[in-house]
């Protein structure tokens, strides 16, 4: 695996610090909501069973995504006051650009109003219906705005990355040789290549320097421009640096600016790795390229020294794209995400390996093997864990992925997975051990927890509004029936 060596599968994360305790200290608090369990069970009933239904003040703790939900420093705060708030040539702007050029190294930094902006101008700019777009995996807004404007999004992550229990330390990698095969069959009609890091479809897992290194070589040698989907760029340099042989003795920063260096250009949300509520840009080496990116994103975004943005926005993201590359940060950050990991395994509750970088993958399929998919044990799972602790999870299974077919029968998910998303700086170990003894109650009745009806299906997107009814189980049986 393109210098990655099967050895180093083993990967233990070895800290600096003995414990490892979160590197701020708290200097304003917001309440966390408490709900009995009648009132959650009440709640449940009234969203349908669908917890993108419930309001967020009856969610003790919401890991539903570590998107815009990260807490800024006092430095950000700070930052936001001196912003400069003109309509054209602020110097929040230029503030802004020099910490984004300084980092990537690109020309041309086109700020967004976040993601999936920078997504549909590149895409509206760039490719023409029918041509392909290769990537290890596409993130969901990613392939819309792809097959918006016609294109073709292709997915050759590594084979490791489709086996839950592997602990292949660079699971986020593009098959390089699916790759190069790829690029010659396709020839002439890949309108460019891009890489996800981390690869959030994917469970958050890194690629490492080599591959990107290997990517970058074959997209050159073909011809393709290539770019980025650099949304938690500092956390695929940090498990580079942590994974990767001969990277211990770089910093953070460096290896990330090693990666910018290897394509021409790259999206990113600031939601994630800027650990900022919102924000978003577009950076790209290619003058023509971003003269067109311009002119649209003045059409729909604003003005280019703004770009969807408040200038305090800019303030606090270039604030917190300097913050994010902190060792102390990273290392707190990463170790948190596998003491959930570590914590979950040793319950009992088997999760993706190793732990992702924002987030932990539990495997439903594997923990409620009495649920079939067609009745959706990652939601059953979800449901439950609000129900017992009035936490909040996300499940990327078949009720994201899965179709009834016509015949009657159920098209399911590859993985029927339940995300917990850790948002940047906002919850304390004590907070996840929390999250960790409501697991444990959970494992105890866990052949108690049955399955879901999917009652109404959404044409699109059917996660964010379908409604369910639980199957004759602890969820349903406790107090009141299902609604019929
Ligand atoms: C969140 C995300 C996006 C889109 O960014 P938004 O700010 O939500 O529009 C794109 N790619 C990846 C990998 C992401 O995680």
């Amino acid at each position: 695996m393109t210098g990655v060596t099967r050895a180093r599968t083993g990967y233990e994360y070895r800290p600096v610090m003995g414990v490892i305790f979160e590197p701020f200290k708290i200097k304003t608090v917001e309440a966390i909501p408490f709900t009995t369990e009648e009132q959650r069970r009440m709640l449940l009933r009234e969203a349908s069973y669908n917890l993108f239904l419930l309001p967020s003040a009856t969610i003790t703790f919401d890991f539903l995504t570590d998107s815009g939900t990260s807490a800024m420093s006092d430095q950000q705060w700070a930052a936001m006051m001196r912003a400069d708030e003109s309509y054209a040539g602020s110097s929040s702007y230029w503030r802004f650009e020099k910490v984004v050029r300084e980092l990537t190294g690109y020309r041309h930094i086109i700020p967004t109003h976040q993601g999936r902006a920078a997504e549909r101008i590149l895409f509206s700019c760039a490719l023409e219906s029918g041509q392909h777009i290769p990537n290890n995996n596409h993130f969901d807004t990613t392939r819309a705005n792809i097959e918006y404007q016609g294109g073709i999004g292709d997915d050759l992550v590594v084979t490791e990355n489709h086996d839950p229990q592997s602990d292949f330390p660079f699971k986020g990698n593009i098959d390089l040789r699916r790759l190069e095969n790829y690029l010659e069959e396709n020839a002439g009609n890949v309108a460019l290549g891009m890489l996800t890091i981390t690869n959030n479809t994917g469970g958050g897992q890194p690629a490492s320097l080599a591959n990107i290194r290997g990517a970058s070589a074959l997209y050159r040698k073909h011809g393709v421009p290539f770019f980025l989907d650099a949304c938690r760029f500092a956390e695929n340099a940090f498990m580079i640096q942590q994974r990767e042989a001969g990277q211990s003795d770089r910093s953070v920063r460096e290896i990330a600016q090693e990666v910018f260096s290897l394509a021409d250009g790259c999206t990113m949300s600031g939601k994630k790795d800027g650990i900022v509520n919102m924000g978003g840009f577009l950076a790209v080496n290619d003058a023509d390229l971003a003269t067109d990116a311009r002119n649209l994103l003045i059409l729909t975004e604003g003005f280019p020294t703004y770009g969807g943005q408040a200038a305090r926005d800019l303030e606090a993201f270039a604030v917190g794209l300097d913050e994010v590359l902190d060792q102390r940060y990273l290392e707190y950050r990463m170790a948190s995400t596998k003491y959930l990991k570590d914590g979950l395994n040793r319950i009992g509750i088997p999760t993706m390996q190793p732990a992702g970088g924002h987030a932990v993958y539990i495997d439903a399929r594997a923990f409620l093997p009495h649920v079939p998919a067609r009745e959706f044990p990652g939601q059953s799972l979800a449901v439950a864990l609000y129900l017992e602790g009035g936490i909040r999870t996300c499940e990327i299974g078949s009720v994201m992925f899965g179709k009834p077919t016509a015949d009657g029968g159920f098209d399911a998910a590859d993985l029927e997975l339940v995300r917990i998303a850790i948002p940047r700086r906002r919850y304390t170990q004590s907070h996840i051990d929390y999250v960790l003894e409501n697991c444990e109650r959970i494992v105890a009745k866990k052949d108690l927890i049955g399955g879901m009806e999917m009652v109404e299906r959404p044409p699109f997107l059917p996660h964010f509004r379908a409604k369910f009814a639980p199957i004759d189980s602890w969820v349903a049986a406790h107090g009141e029936a299902a609604p019929d």
